[in-house]
């Protein structure tokens, strides 16, 4: 493993290069945004396969969804199969103006790679390739079958999902998956993750006037749309942050084992990482780690009425918002999305209109860890990393998992990323650690060994 190990660190670099020139494609899989970059980064993702010694590596497509892109290594039938899986599809940059380099220009700064898919999750597919080329290079050989799985629609929420596991269920089978797409729970400190968030996202329009009148004129007896939705959108929150949709509460678990297991930070550490400003307090009761991986969520993603540079002294017509609640196990989407649909309903004052419209519906996912493959995953964390695994939840949704392991039965999903704290994934200045990067291959090296001795 030593010279396996030292195989890598001389080709570190080359290995870097490749990421460096996925990130430089504007991959953004989002509605509105040029469909053929992301066709270009499937291109250049199943050049790179090939090149670093995956086989029979195809595009695989289904009608109206950005390109996924396979590749196999199948070294022996009678081995098991490890399905790898990571997204080559970014999110838009955001705000321009407050990246401090071009997000489509990759930049190490202090051992951080910064640009728009740096970590999420272009370190991934690199993390995977980087792994299996030292193996090939190092031993000629693998000790499983591999199959990869590179998605191109992961971002814009892996909307066609039920049709694309439907069409490619044969070739995706395998007895474990793994997926990096996670993050850790600190730098340097590596986390498997065992459950993942869902999530519920609508649009919701609230309207009240045929069209924006002058608001001296008429303001007072006539409502704004502005207004009315801020009411509504302020009602959906306590005074704690806690959700007031009735019944919301209802289907959340109870971890109260998992509480049981101590996390190495609490609400000071995680106040911290996220940068919180001096004064704002962090909602909930429990540690916040908790609070993030085991509770619901609902926040106002993005709000619109008027806009700054048309501002002027007008009643708005209308208003607009983007609405997303987070949900734990064992809520469901599509019970959570009609909630909130009655609750906002019920909210709206003054008779204004309110038009709601589904944007995502994706369930949450968590597993049991008494799968040898979790000891096994944590053994070769532990190696890669010298520290001890932390067992942890994930905020975050990853649409993909669940599908997966309803078409494939039990196989174990091993979630094991490469995002840290500091990433700021989906944000401004995205960042990936390059020295956990270098730490995620080694375990990942470390891993397929350990997998071969239990499935
Ligand atoms: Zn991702």
């Amino acid at each position: 493993m030593e010279e396996m190990i030292n195989a890598f660190r001389a080709h570190k670099a080359e290995y870097l290069d490749e990421l460096k020139a996925l990130v430089r494609i504007p991959s953004i899989s989002f509605p509105g945004f040029a469909a053929q970059e992301v066709a270009r980064s499937a291109q250049a993702v199943s050049e790179v396969l090939t090149q670093y010694g995956f086989e029979d590596v195809e595009i695989l497509t289904i009608p109206d969804a950005h390109p996924y892109v396979y590749g196999e290594i199948i070294v022996d039938p009678a081995k098991p199969t490890i399905l790898l899986y990571a997204h080559h599809d970014v999110q838009p940059v955001g705000d321009e103006s407050k990246w401090k380099t071009d997000p489509f220009e990759p930049v190490e700064i202090n051992d951080r790679l910064f640009g728009r898919g740096s970590a999420d999750d272009k370190a991934g597919i690199m993390v995977h390739v980087a792994a299996v080329h030292t193996w090939l290079k190092s031993e000629k050989t693998l000790p499983v079958n591999l199959k990869i799985l590179i998605e191109g629609e992961e971002e814009s929420g892996s909307t066609h999902l039920g049709q694309f596991v439907e069409a490619y269920k044969d070739k995706l089978e395998a007895d474990a998956m793994v997926l990096t797409d996670t993050d850790n729970f600190d730098t340097g400190i590596p986390g498997l993750v065992t459950s993942l968030r869902g999530v519920v996202i609508m649009d919701v329009k609230a309207r009240t006037i045929d069209h924006s009148v002058h608001s001296g004129m008429w303001g007072g007896p006539v409502p704004d749309a502005a207004s009315a939705l801020c009411k509504t959108l302020g009602s959906l929150l306590d005074d704690d942050g806690r959700i007031t949709i009735p019944a919301i509460y209802e289907k959340v678990r109870s971890f109260g084992e998992a509480k049981k297991i101590p996390l190495p930070a609490g609400a000071k550490a995680f106040a911290q990482q996220v940068k919180l400003l001096d004064g704002v307090s962090l909602l909930g009761e429990e540690n916040p780690y908790w609070e993030n991986w085991w509770q619901p969520a609902l926040m106002v993603n993005a709000l619109q009425a008027s806009s700054k540079k048309d501002a002027r002294s007008v009643l708005v017509d209308e208003a607009w918002a983007r609405v997303s609640i987070r949900i734990v196990p064992d809520m469901r989407a599509d019970e959570v999305y009609i909630l909130l649909e009655q609750a906002l309903s019920a909210a709206v004052p003054w008779g204004a209109r309110l038009e709601c419209e589904k944007v995502t519906c994706v369930d949450p996912w968590c597993t049991t860890t008494e799968h040898p493959a979790f000891a096994a995953a944590q053994t070769a964390l532990k190696k890669g990393y010298g520290k001890d695994v932390v067992m942890m939840g994930c905020g975050g949704t990853i649409p993909f998992v669940q599908p997966l392991c309803d078409a494939f039965g039990d196989v174990p999903a091993l979630l094991m990323g490469i995002e840290d704290p500091y990433t700021n994934a989906h944000g401004e200045n995205e960042s990936l650690s390059l020295s956990d990067w270098e730490k995620a291959v080694v375990s990942a090296i470390f891993l397929y060994e350990e997998l071969a001795n239990v499935l």
